[in-house]
Order: C-alpha cells, then structure tokens, then sequence
C-alpha cells in the first residue's frame, strides 16, 4: 500500500513547541526523518515520499528513476529555457508507455505536482517542477514512416528535425515547427504552426490518432473512432488530459527540395517593408509561407527579416515571391532552392539551450498601419541586443476549418505577433522582462488571444479561459471527465469543473 507523510508529522510532533522559535520549528518539520524525500504536491503543500515507496516505483520502471544526487539527474531536469532552474523530487525517465502508467498512477497517489516533458522547449518552463514529479519522455525516440500510406508514427521524445529527416527520406513531410530541436508531441498537442502549415493544415490538423494516459492511468487511443472526445481534445488543448505516448501523423508529398530562405532589409525600411508585406501576406497562395522579424545581426546591425518557403514547385514558388522580392533592393536576398531539412533547421542556432527567455505573443486578424508603427519605434529605441518581434504567418487551410472542429480555436488568425528577448546573466533578467511587458501593454490592444504553446510565465488564469473561447465548456467537461483532480495543471490550464486555484509553481 502507498504510504504518504505530510510534513507536520512525526518531525513536528518531537519538538516542543513553547522552547523553539517558530522559524526552527518549521525547518526542522521540514527535516525529512530516516530517508524520505521531500516533494510536493499539486496544491502546493509539502509531503514526504517514503524510500520504500520510491523504490517499489523504481522496480517497475524499464527506463529510470532519477532522484537528486542521482547521475543523470541534473542532465534530465535541464530545459531549453535557462530561466528555470528547478529541482523536481523525482524525474521519471520513461522507456515506453508501461513507465508513463506507473508515473502517473505514482503522480495521482500521492497527489505529487507533476510536469510532462517531451522536446523541453516550453517557454514558461511548465515541463520541469519544483519538488514535484517530473515525467520525462525525452528517451522516447522511436519514429515509423509508411511511405505506402504517408503515415508516421512517433513516441514523444521526438524532436522535429529528427521527424523531418525520417520522413523526407521518403519525399514525404508533415507541419512542423521552424526549429529543427523543438519536441514534435508538445507543439502537435498545442496546434503546430510551420512552413507547411497554410497548405496542410496545422501540425495538429494532420493527426490521426494518439495513444494516451490520462490521468486515471488507464491506455487509450483517441482518434475520429476512438474515444471522438478526446480527439478532438488533444488537438490544441496542450498537454491538459494526459500523457500522450503515441502520435500518428499524415504525411505528404514535400520537396525534398523547395524555394525558401531570407530576405533581408535595412531597418530604415521598417515601416514600409511592414506595410507592403502586411497585404503580400494576407493574398499569399496557401503554398507560401513569410514569417517576418525585426531583429539585430550578429554584427550589431538592426535589420527586417522576411523567412520564405513555397511549398510547391521551384517555378511557382518563384512567381509568387517576385512581388517581395522586387519591391524594394534588399541587403540581402538568400532565397533559393533549398533542402527542406535544411530549411527547417537553418535558425537552430539563433535559439540555443541554456539561455534565459521571455516572450508575450498574441493572434492577429491582421497587421494594422497603427501596430506597425507602434512595434517599429519599440523596436528602433530598445537598448537590448536580444529584442525581436516577429509576425508568424497563418491563414490558408488553417482557417478553412471551423473553430470548433478541435480545440484550436483561433481558426480566423492572420498572424501571431510575438515579443521575444533572451539574455545569459541573470542581472539582466529585469530589463529584458520589463521591456518586453512594457512593450506588450501597446500589442496587447491589437492581439486576439495567444497560442497555447507560447503561454508566457505570467499568463493569468482568465487570459487563459479567454483564450480557449467557445471551446473553454467542451474542454472543461473533457477536463473533468479525464483529468477531475487537475493532476495535469503545468500548461495552459483548463481547470476541471469545481476546481479553481491557481497552482503554485
Ligand atoms: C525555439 C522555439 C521555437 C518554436 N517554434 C515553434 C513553431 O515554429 N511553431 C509552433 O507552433 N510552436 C513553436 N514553438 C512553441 C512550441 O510549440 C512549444 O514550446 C511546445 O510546447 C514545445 O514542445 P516540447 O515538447 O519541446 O516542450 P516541453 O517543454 O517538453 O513540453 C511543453 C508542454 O507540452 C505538454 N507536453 C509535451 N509533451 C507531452 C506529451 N507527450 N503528452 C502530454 N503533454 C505533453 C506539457 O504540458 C508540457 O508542459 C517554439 C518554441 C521554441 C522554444
């Protein structure tokens, strides 16, 4: 049977507590008698896990159980984001579908705060805890191609460029993000937006089903046939209903080689190149994609950047980039036949791990005259080398779906415009966050809810109810019906019906 020790147990009840100060009181309630591990657990209360308990955990666990002072354990606790630095009592690093049962069913016992981490790249941090159960699928790798039937089969260690590869093998690709080291299972659940996404829909759109554990421990798979509910759930509503350990895809036919890469323009040109690329974006043909970021060279130089792919043939792709290519002389023109991988992870680089991140993003309907020009003076008078705002491109099949055929509901959305800096010494934390929330009170006004997987640190719960719009009562019933105690709550969280705290992190 599984035994759990609040804090204020046999520790506390040794001390008297008129001879001690309250403050040693409590650090020696803290104290973990014998060799119980602190931990902590959804609602934030402090609990002892017991060593028999972790070891009976441990036996049934193919991959490991990692615990502080363990090998391993501060290699697996690591994420992209350098800002987190937290310790969780115990990372579970799963071999397969059977260690993801066992850490749930551990996680639910003992009512454990848990994480879920796949690829790592959440920004807010959400897949490493403190103190809590960190289940790591990172050692999850497997990927299946049928290039028969276009269909992929991958477990959720996944990384994207490591998908790319496997498929174009076969010619064959699916949306996938624009950095080659983001996880393929944390971007799919939250949407997935991409290069190919204005032509097959988001990464999420191409899913065919999924295997997942919610929160009762149990094996499903959701797809149109199986459990609809979930289906429908999983595709947008992030990581809320369970620990997904299987992702089937539908491929298509890509490349392997397409027209793509930069367009550089003098910041001078700012306003302009915004203006025209606004209207150039909004006509695109579904096969072209136009990301465009305002950002500084590595030689200190200011510059607009407008990131191209034409997903069809080199011909059309380069009738449909004439206009922005001929507009105006560019620095630098650097689009051309190109691999699709390469495209893919061509920018790997100007996102390392380690480094500390800070974002704020939300949808647009479109890019108006007066966001321009707001973003642009921003930009023009930051003092930080690391400021960028960047305009995603959406539209295409995206919106060709109701905003309720899943749970991604921003169906209408013309862009994502993200605020983003990044920083390596800690003492510089408070002015690249404080730039880019001062920056974000005149964005805001413009934006139309915000994209699940770029949830900033400090979202608020009632942003995050907004966000989920018409779909919020669909998901809460889903919630409630997978997940009734919130054991999934590091996310965009939905919260089951009855439930409305916010968790400490
Ligand atoms: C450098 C960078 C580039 C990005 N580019 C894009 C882009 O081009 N397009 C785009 O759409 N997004 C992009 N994103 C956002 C990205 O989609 C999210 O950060 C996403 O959550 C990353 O997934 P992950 O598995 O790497 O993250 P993790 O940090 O491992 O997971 C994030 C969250 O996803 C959930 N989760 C992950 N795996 C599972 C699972 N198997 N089962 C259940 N829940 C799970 C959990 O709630 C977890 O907290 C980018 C992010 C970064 C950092």
């Amino acid at each position: 049977m599984i035994k759990r020790r609040a804090f204020c147990g046999s520790a506390l009840a040794a001390i008297t507590a008129a001879s001690l100060p309250v403050s040693r009181i409590l650090a020696a309630a803290a104290t973990p008698v014998s060799n119980d591990i602190p931990a902590v657990t959804g609602a934030g209360k402090q609990i002892l896990l017991t060593r028999p308990d972790l070891e009976a955990l441990r036996a049934t666990i193919r991959g490991a159980l990692l615990l502080s002072g363990d090998e391993g354990y501060d290699r697996a606790r690591r994420v992209w984001n350098g800002a987190f630095d937290r310790r969780p009592a115990l990372i579970a690093r799963c071999a397969g579908s059977a260690d993801v049962i066992q850490a749930v069913n551990f996680g639910r016992a003992h009512d454990l705060l848990v994480a879920v981490r796949g690829g790592g790249h959440s920004f807010s941090g959400q897949s490493v805890c403190e103190g809590g159960l960190m289940i790591d699928l990172s050692a999850m790798k497997s990927i299946r191609v049928d290039p028969l039937r276009q269909t992929a089969w991958l477990e959720p260690g996944v990384l994207l460029g490591e998908f790319d590869r496997e498929a174009q093998a076969f010619g064959l690709a699916t949306t996938a993000g624009t950095i080659s080291h983001t996880g393929a299972a944390g971007l799919t659940l939250g949407g997935g937006f991409g290069r190919l996404c204005r032509k097959y829909g988001l990464a999420s759109d191409n899913l065919r089903s999924v295997d997942i554990i919610p929160a009762g421990g149990q094996f499903l798979k959701a797809s149109i046939d199986d459990n609809p509910d979930l289906f429908w759930g999983v595709r947008g509503g992030g990581g809320n209903f369970g620990v997904v350990t299987s992702l089937e895809f539908q491929l298509h036919l890509v490349g392997p080689t397409l027209l793509g890469g930069a367009l550089l323009f003098h910041l001078a040109q700012a306003r302009e190149v915004l203006r025209f690329f606004a209207e150039f974006a909004a006509d695109a043909p579904d096969e072209l994609n136009t990301d465009l970021i305002l950002l500084t060279l590595p030689d200190g130089q200011r510059a607009v950047m407008i990131d191209a792919c034409f997903c069809g043939t080199i011909e059309a792709g380069e009738r449909a980039l004439r206009p922005l290519r001929e507009f105006r002389k560019p620095l630098l023109d650097a689009i051309a036949p190109t691999p699709y991988v390469r495209l893919q992870s061509d920018a790997d680089a100007d996102f390392p791990h380690g480094r500390s991140y800070y974002i704020k993003s939300g949808f647009l309907r479109g890019i108006e005259h007066a966001l321009i020009d707001e973003v642009v003076s921003r930009f023009e008078s930051s003092p930080l080398p690391a400021f960028k705002v960047v305009f995603v491109h959406h539209g295409g099949a995206i919106g060709r779906l109701r905003h309720d055929a899943t749970a991604f509901s921003h169906r209408d959305a013309r862009h994502t415009v993200i605020l983003e800096s990044a920083w390596d010494n800690r003492s510089d934390a408070e002015a690249n966050i404080e730039w880019v929330r001062n920056t974000w009170r005149v964005v805001e006004p413009f934006t139309n809810g915000f994209y699940v997987n770029e949830l900033a640190t400090d979202e608020s719960e009632r942003r995050v109810r907004t966000n989920y719009g018409a779909n919020y009562d669909r998901l809460v019933a889903l919630k409630t019906k997978y997940d009734p105690n919130n054991l999934f709550r590091m996310n965009a969280n939905v919260k089951p019906r009855g439930m409305h705290q916010p968790h400490a992190s």
